[in-house]
């Protein structure tokens, strides 16, 4: 039997930022309390969170001052330097736990990962040097994409080689960090699907979405996706296989390529996922809500689709057409509370129901 916890628990967040934001709020709903710990002075979670710790992960003392409050504690970004969850894990129980995070955080770990449950990637070959690299190229074929095996994001650590003479050049892109070879994919469009396990071990997944994405930053995701019957078993199947080899506590995302010959996946995310957002409009409970609840040693709620959404993001200077998008019938607006715009920078998205009510 898994302890619920109750009403005026504390949840600790590591990372403020608006996915972190979005989890307060569920959680705020759902009668609980929420502790963000951030780096940065006043992260966007910090507006609506019952408290919250500005330090880094390396001080120890802070971990365990922030540890000592909560009563389980979970995260919003995928790198929480290891120490940190050797200090948190004495405090309270991390979910989802170590070993996600362990084959999320590197991209050689969960391509490995992914190959001994038998589900299909890219090919992919690890470099370390020059050497390897013209091995890969050579075993791989051209085009590839060669991507740092940590810490890349929103397409950042990422060098496509269309020929040999790119070689050099992404190499050096690398900046010495230990690198991944992938072949290069001919996928017709993207998807994700957003799943979820509980603290029971019963899963539930989210119809998938279709991404499109600009710079390497998501863009927009449209559900439905297009995709067959079979292939939308296959991909919440694909996503039921990776969260219970985990043993995975939480939501989770996986990327997937579609291609003539079946779904391949991209990458793995321990966390809720912006390609999820579209559940705030879609689903009775939706992801921030579901991770809260797996988290919360909750049963898992009820994530069928009751409408066809489109969500948008809000990037950069985007969030200017606020007058506009406040303007609009229809437009379920979500601003992350910043207040500098950067280029790049995820300010917010709106969510619009495109389509009647029905379920999948
Ligand atoms: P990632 O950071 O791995 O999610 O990559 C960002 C984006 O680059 C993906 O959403 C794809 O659009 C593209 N991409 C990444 N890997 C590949 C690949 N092996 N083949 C083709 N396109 C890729």
């Amino acid at each position: 039997m898994i302890d619920m916890l109750p009403t005026g628990a504390t949840i600790g967040i590591l990372g403020g930022g608006q996915l972190g934001r979005m989890l307060a709020v569920a959680a705020a709903r759902l009668g609980l309390r929420t502790h963000v710990f951030d780096p940065a002075a006043n992260p966007p979670a910090g507006d609506v969170a019952h408290a919250t710790t500005t330090a880094p992960y390396e001080d120890e003392t802070a971990l365990r001052t922030f540890g000592a409050t909560v009563d389980v504690i979970t995260f919003e970004f995928e790198n929480i330097p290891t120490a940190a969850l050797d200090v948190l894990e004495t405090c309270a129980p991390v979910r989802p736990g170590r070993n996600a995070l362990r084959v999320s955080q590197d991209r050689l770990t969960e391509k490995a990962f992914l190959a001994d449950l038998g589900l299909r990637t890219a090919p992919f070959a690890a470099v370390d040097d020059e050497v390897d690299l013209a091995e890969a190229a050579a075993e791989i074929g051209l085009p590839a994409i060669l991507k740092t095996r940590r810490f890349g994001y929103d397409g950042k650590g990422q060098a496509r080689i269309m020929a040999a003479e790119d070689a050099d050049q992404a190499f050096a892109d690398m900046a010495g960090a230990p690198a991944i070879l992938e072949g290069f994919v001919d996928f017709s469009h993207e998807v994700s699907v957003i799943g979820a396990r509980s603290a029971a071990g019963d899963v539930a997944c989210y119809d998938p979405g279709e991404n499109e994405h600009a710079g390497g930053i998501l863009r927009t995701t449209t559900v439905p996706a297009r995709l067959t019957g079979a292939q939308r078993t296959d991909a919440v199947l694909v996503a039921a296989q990776i969260l219970n080899k985990l043993d995975y506590i939480g939501v989770m995302g996986v990327e997937l390529f579609v291609t003539d010959a079946g779904l391949l996946v991209n990458e793995i995310a321990p966390r809720v996922h912006n390609s999820g957002h579209w559940t705030q409009q879609g689903c009775s409970v939706d992801q921030f809500e579901q991770h809260i609840r797996a988290v919360a040693g909750w049963p898992l709620g009820d994530g069928t689709r009751y409408a066809d959404v489109a969500m948008e993001n809000l990037i950069g200077e985007d969030v200017y057409r606020l007058p506009d998008l406040a303007a609009e019938s229809g437009a379920s607006i979500h601003l992350y509370g910043k207040s500098e715009v950067r280029a790049g920078r995820k300010m917010g998205h709106v969510n619009r129901v495109t389509g009647g009510t029905r379920s999948t």
